[in-house]
Order: C-alpha cells, then structure tokens, then sequence
C-alpha cells in the first residue's frame, strides 16, 4: 500500500482503539474468571501449587484455611480448575472484570477444616465352610 493512501485512510478512518472502560467484544474461546465454591474445597492447595500467576493464595490457619483469588492477575489458563479433584473450582465465560487498583478484583474465603471421613472398620474374614476337606488332603491316598 502506497503511504499516501496509508495516511488518508488512517486519516478518515478514525480511531482503532477503545476509549476505556469501553473494550473489544470477548472471543469464543474465552475461558472466563474462576469462581470457588467453599463447600466443596477440601483445601489440598493444589489450585495454588498450578497457578503460575500467583493469582490464588492459600493460607492455613487453626482449623481453618483461607482461599483467595486475584482475577486482575488470573490469566484465565484453566490449570486450577483442571487440577481441582473436588470440582470446588469452575470458570465462568463472563467478560473479565474492568479494574482500575491493583488487588481491586481479589477475593478471599476463609473455610472450616471439615473432620476427616471415620475410617471403615477391616473387613470381616469369611465363615469357614463346614465339612470341606483341608488342600493337604484333597490328593487322597497311596
Ligand atoms: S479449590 Fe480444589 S484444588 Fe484448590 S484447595 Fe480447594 S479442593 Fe484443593
Ligand atoms: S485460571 Fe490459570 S491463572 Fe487463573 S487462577 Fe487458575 S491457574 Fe491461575
């Protein structure tokens, strides 16, 4: 393209961007922002452990932990999510929040550790059965 018709259609063309908080329309394959679901956490960190954004921080405490979640730092991977065994984590494909502070969009639960599940008492050895012959003697007599 010649640069004259470059500069007049930059010219008459007007602005390419987006005054702020304005933004471009989100693509299909946005994952979204993560949401949490405390009754489901189980507090294993793992989450934290795959965020390679430092957007989740976890904390434990006496009997309680404390999830948190930054979504102006989140880049919307997925990895959290994926590596939640319990399901407590899921992303939702709403547009990202506009935020202006940093830390603005983070937010925290703090959890009560649930007890550990009573463990299930061994398993019973079955009844002996009456009248069976022992394997010793099962090849008879010479
Ligand atoms: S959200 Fe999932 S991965 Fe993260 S601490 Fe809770 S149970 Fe573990
Ligand atoms: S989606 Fe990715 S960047 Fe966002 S919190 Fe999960 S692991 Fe971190």
């Amino acid at each position: 393209m010649n640069i004259l018709t470059m500069m007049w259609k930059n010219l008459v063309g007007g602005s390419r961007t987006l005054l702020f908080p304005a933004r471009p329309k989100v693509t299909e394959r946005f994952r979204g922002v993560v949401k949490f679901d405390p009754a489901l956490c189980i507090g294993c960190a793992i989450c934290k452990s795959r965020c390679t954004s430092h957007a989740i921080d976890f904390k434990t405490g006496k009997g309680v932990f404390t999830w948190s979640y930054d979504g102006g730092q989140c880049t919307f991977c997925g990895r959290c999510v994926e590596g939640c065994k319990t399901h407590a984590l899921h992303q939702e494909s709403a547009c990202p929040p506009v935020y202006t502070t940093k830390g603005e969009l983070k937010e925290s639960y703090t959890v009560t550790r649930k007890p550990p599940a009573p463990k299930a008492p061994p398993a019973a050895a079955p009844p002996a059965t009456a009248g069976a012959a022992p394997d010793s003697a099962a090849g008879g007599t010479q």
